[in-house]
């Protein structure tokens, strides 16, 4: 095990974040994959994306380090020198999940799941390739539905799915049905994982431009907001940075000079 140079840890979104809005490009933000891959400063993915969504990605940005599903539902560890992972749960299983939804579903309830579909189905619902949605039907930690009954059954449907430890994401056509947890998971697990496989305090820089990243900037010790498309998120910590530019040009700029600047303290220290 290689120590990083200094004891950070990076957690960050893809989409809109790392990668381009629009067509999932992350070129601008290579100078400072660079500069972390240089001092050993693990960059771990923290998506709503499924692990097999996630893992031809990380392969094409040869990231190797550790990553996180479906909202902090499932998080993921390669084993040294194998294409084998350990995962944990932090979230509820899937299983879990689509029993509850079965339960709902005898209770009268109207909706359709990724489950119910055909990956021709979620392709054309989702503008998806069919093979893509082939990776986004294979889920650990959460299923996204689209509500088939009436508006207003949707408290109660809320209602009940909390008695099961359960609750939902509003997107755009979905509802994400999931565990109690969010984004801000990883932070914990992953500040308590690396301070105990290197043996010090360590820090936590997050990234992040959407509304299901607040949790996790809240709860790092360098937030940087990256602007999103809609609104600008406002984390309550003083050590927030904000990008000025959009996706991955943004996420360059900040963190090589967030890099830059706990340099200087650790050699001025
Ligand atoms: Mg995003």
């Amino acid at each position: 095990m290689i120590l990083p140079s200094l004891p950070l840890i990076v957690l960050t979104d893809l989409d809109g974040t790392l990668l381009d809005h629009d067509n999932y490009d992350y070129r601008a933000a290579m100078p400072a994959l660079a500069c972390l891959r240089q001092f050993h400063i693990p960059c771990i993915f923290n998506s709503s994306k499924t692990f097999d969504e996630m893992l031809p990605l990380r392969e094409s940005m040869n990231n190797h380090d550790p990553f996180v599903s479906e909202n902090g539902g499932a998080v993921f560890i390669p084993k040294e020198g194998s294409a084998v992972f350990h995962s944990e749960m932090t979230g509820s299983s899937y299983n879990s999940i689509l029993n509850v939804l079965q339960l709902l579903r005898e209770q009268g309830f109207r909706f359709r799941g990724f489950h119910d579909m055909s990956d021709q189905e979620v392709a054309d619902i989702t503008g998806l390739k069919p093979e893509e949605a082939t990776l986004a039907r294979r889920r650990h930690a959460s299923e996204p539905i689209i509500w088939e009954d009436d508006e207003l059954r949707l408290s109660e449907f809320l209602s009940i799915l909390s008695c099961h430890n359960l609750r939902m994401l509003k997107g755009g056509r979905f509802i994400h049905v999931m565990g109690s947890n969010d984004k801000s998971e990883a932070v914990t697990f992953f500040r308590d994982y690396y301070q105990t496989l290197w043996d010090q305090e360590i820090r936590v820089i997050a990234l992040g431009d959407g509304d299901n990243d607040l949790a996790m900037l809240e709860s790092a010790d360098y937030p940087i907001v990256i602007p999103g498309k809609n609104n600008t998120l406002k984390p309550e910590n003083p050590a927030t940075r904000f990008a000025e530019k959009p996706g991955p040009a943004g996420w360059n700029d900040t963190l090589l000079a967030l890099l830059n600047d706990l340099t200087k303290e650790v050699n001025r220290g």
